[in-house]
């Protein structure tokens, strides 16, 4: 076993593909894709899809030289912040988070100063139900979100520019 490098979660040590601008160790990413598949195989399209990928995205952020990454890391924190702090449903965050990449051509670098958060993708493991899964996504998703805490004044900016000119 080793501790992945982006969130510190402890899976296998494997050889494997590893996502192209996400720091996850190999063993994570696998992971990653397997609790998406058991969660279409099981839940099909669940609400909480929208948290799970936004909560792992931002668990990984890079080191911000790949414009890519900077853009994932800043949108998967928007995605967190609308839904956690702005109570938006899923698909009205993932309306927003298509607005936040439109109107901006690149993102500022985002530092995660504190602990990656107690809890990562094992936490999705072994969901009983639907409303099971929500739970852990919900759980996961804030630990994550309180680990960016020095940067929720930007990301709230940025959701609140966004929202304000959708009612204009
Ligand atoms: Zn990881």
């Amino acid at each position: 076993m080793q501790a992945c490098a982006g969130c510190g979660a402890l899976v296998p040590e494997i050889d494997g593909r590893v996502h192209s601008y996400v720091p996850s160790s190999p063993g994570c990413w696998k992971t990653f894709g397997e609790v998406q598949a058991d969660e279409m195989q099981r839940f099909g399209y669940p609400p909480a899809h929208r948290l799970v990928v936004d909560a792992y995205m931002a668990q990984h952020p890079g080191d911000g030289s790949d414009r890519r990454d900077r853009q994932s890391v800043f949108v998967h924190l928007v995605g967190l912040c609308a839904v956690l702090e702005g109570g938006l449903a899923h698909s009205h965050a993932t309306q927003v988070l298509r607005r936040v990449v439109q109107r901006q051509d690149d993102f500022p670098t985002v530092k995660r100063t504190l602990r990656p958060g107690q809890l990562s993708v094992l936490h999705m493991l072994g969901a009983a139900d639907a409303a099971d899964y929500e739970r852990r996504a919900g759980e996961w998703a804030t630990a994550v979100w309180d680990s960016w805490s020095t940067q929720h004044e930007l990301i709230g900016a940025t959701l609140h520019a966004v929202l304000g000119g959708a009612r204009s």
